[in-house]
């Protein structure tokens, strides 16, 4: 029986950070193994906030290099970039043909960066989401993996292909199911006391960070004065290390801070920080050496999109073949 396809976009915004490793990344490297597994990097998506063209250039290279990195294999998975797979656009027209302007001015996405960037209410800002289900209809793919912040823009992509298939009277596009990212992610805490680490919020702790970094990030982290009676549950700011450690660290590790929280004991979190610190690096370690290898042969990210245009083209002229017959063009 051949594997469901997985399609997942990458949004090329800088560097990767330990939040969008154990929120994002680790299922990717799960899943490539499990399904028919594509990567995309969504460099057309990122023109709706006008990047200059040497940012565009450079980010696709840095995430696509730390993506590698990480471990996804373009072996079993091809990584591409959106913009080197023409055939989206001409899916993208048909689709915006039956997006209508209410549905898509209604999006939580549309409305947020229509209020981040009000000189630049762009029609690409607005029919984001039909670009988002051209992405993924034109492998005919059935598993999209998202994060909560994309789940209405499923909902969109699901309309089109029902919409598609019924106004043609065909059974041709799946509805994509979302791969909830949320139910095996680690929500990764902020280390200054806020809820999420995340760029928005700078307080992130990127792979590419070398250990003095690290290190300086880690030992600024927002405590309080201990525990005051034992076994009492932790505050937020103290759970978000444990959190950590939960993340990084052994077991062992873990239940050696436990303890000295139950038992009420008394200054040690600079311990606990210089302990982060060291599994921190220890984890990102080989990902930085990696990184710095694939830097050094740069070659290879050139290979790599080539083969990975070419898996996405093939793919996609097939569907849009069968699309153009259905809707009346030769
Ligand atoms: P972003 O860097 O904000 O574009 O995030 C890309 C993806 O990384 C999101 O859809 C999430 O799946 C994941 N992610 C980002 N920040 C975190 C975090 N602090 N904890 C868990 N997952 C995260």
């Amino acid at each position: 029986m051949s594997k469901e396809k997985v399609i997942s976009g990458i949004r090329p915004t800088g560097n990767l950070h330990l939040g969008n490793y154990f929120g994002a990344v680790r299922s990717f490297l799960e899943m490539q193994n499990e399904y028919d597994c594509m990567f995309f990097i969504a460099d057309w998506h990122s023109l709706t906030t006008n990047p200059r063209p040497e940012d565009i250039k450079r980010s696709v290279r840095t995430i696509l290099t730390e993506y590698l990195a990480c471990g996804i294999n373009p072996e079993i998975a091809p990584i591409y970039a959106q913009s080197d797979v023409p055939e989206v656009l001409e899916l993208y027209l048909y689709l915006n043909m039956n997006a209508y302007l209410g549905d898509l001015e209604r999006c939580t996405t549309f409305k947020e960066k229509a209020r981040k960037q009000p000189d630049n209410v762009n029609a690409g800002l607005l029919t984001y989401p039909t670009l988002m289900a051209a992405d993924v209809l034109i492998h005919r793919a059935t598993k999209v993996p998202v994060g909560k912040d994309q789940e209405q823009n499923m909902e969109m992509m699901r309309r089109y292909a029902r919409r598609f298939n019924q106004m043609y009277n065909v059974e041709f596009f799946p509805e994509p199911a979302n791969f909830s990212l949320s139910e095996k992610a680690i929500k990764v805490p902020g280390l200054d006391g806020s809820g999420k680490m995340g760029k928005s919020e700078g307080n992130c702790i990127y792979l590419m960070d070398d250990p003095k970094t690290i290190k300086k990030k880690v030992m600024k982290a927002v405590t309080d004065n201990g525990p005051t009676e034992p076994n009492s549950p932790k505050p937020d700011v103290i759970q978000n290390l444990y959190t950590f450690l939960e993340i990084v660290s052994t077991p062992e590790t873990y239940k050696y801070f436990d303890d000295k929280w139950n038992n009420c004991e008394q200054q040690f979190y600079g311990e606990l920080k210089k302990q982060l610190v060291e599994d921190i690096v220890r984890f990102t370690d080989p990902i930085r050496e990696r990184i710095r290898e694939i830097e050094a042969a740069p070659e290879r990210l050139d290979r790599v999109l080539k083969a990975g245009a070419e898996a996405a083209r093939e793919s996609a002229r097939t569907t849009l073949a069968e699309v153009r017959h259905i809707i009346g063009f030769k």
